[in-house]
């Protein structure tokens, strides 16, 4: 069976080790009943140790880092080596449109993170996407290429690749799921069958079917309606119905 894979990026928000306590608490409790779907929180940082405890040995509900750097060590003030995370998470996001749109994050910056994570046993979530409209997936497919440069191929289903059209992100316009599956299709020609490939930008509750609905995308990377706990329990639940998963 085709994996469902849901990730919440809590960004910058859950500012209080109480607040992230509680949204955590409330998902862990709600989520872990649904079926069919593996779940991926993505707290800031600092929260990592304290939801990795909330957690527990949950096998549905785990853990992802937003960032990390690919150097193993060193003076590197303010960064994270990719062995801290592999300590605490088994995933990573890398290549968010904000890491490279605020933190000047390059194409050879996120294939290194790309190589980085692997050689962790992290899974890198990977993301992709063009910043104005457009109608084809040139941008996206670029990105990926680079990112996957020099990462050998047996390590091709061990990432995810989230396509999210910056566009799209924090600005309540989701791209339509008909174009989204067209655009997974492109990235799936470089990438092996079972990589999973997500949809990422301005999903909530009320829109999430659609993306469920069509079998070339494989889950959803969250952003703002990942800090709202009743949101982003509505969109693991209805992607699960969508899917109509049987204990
Ligand atoms: C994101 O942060 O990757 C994202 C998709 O954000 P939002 O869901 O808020 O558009």
């Amino acid at each position: 069976m085709k994996r469902s894979i849901i990730v919440g990026n809590w960004k910058m928000y859950a500012t209080s080790i109480a607040d992230a306590h509680i949204l955590a608490t409330t998902i862990r409790n709600k989520v872990a009943p649904v079926i069919g779907i593996e779940v991926v929180l993505c707290p800031p940082a600092l929260w990592l140790p304290e939801i990795k405890n909330i957690l527990g040995d949950n096998k549905k509900i785990l853990l992802g880092a937003q960032n990390m750097a690919y150097e193993e060590e060193g003076a590197f003030t303010g960064e994270i080596a990719p062995s801290m995370v592999a300590e605490m998470a088994k995933f990573c996001i890398v290549g968010h449109s904000e890491r490279r749109q605020y933190f000047d994050e390059s194409d050879q910056d996120v294939n290194e993170k790309v190589l980085a994570a692997l050689k962790h046993g992290i899974t890198p979530i990977i993301c992709v996407g063009e910043r104005k409209r457009q109608n084809n997936a040139a941008e996206p497919t670029r990105q990926l290429a680079a990112a996957l440069y020099h990462v050998p191929k047996k390590y091709f289903k061990d990432i995810i690749v989230a396509y999210e059209p910056i566009w799209a992100i924090g600005t309540g316009e989701n791209a339509e799921p008909e174009y989204v599956a067209k655009v997974a299709v492109k990235l799936r020609e470089l990438l092996h069958t079972a990589t999973p490939i997500l949809y990422g930008g301005s999903v909530k509750g009320s829109n999430i079917a659609g993306y469920a609905e069509r079998p070339e995308i494989d889950g959803v990377l969250v952003g703002g309606a990942s800090v709202r706990a009743a949101e982003f329990i509505e969109i693991c639940r209805v992607w699960s119905n969508s899917k109509n998963f049987k204990s």
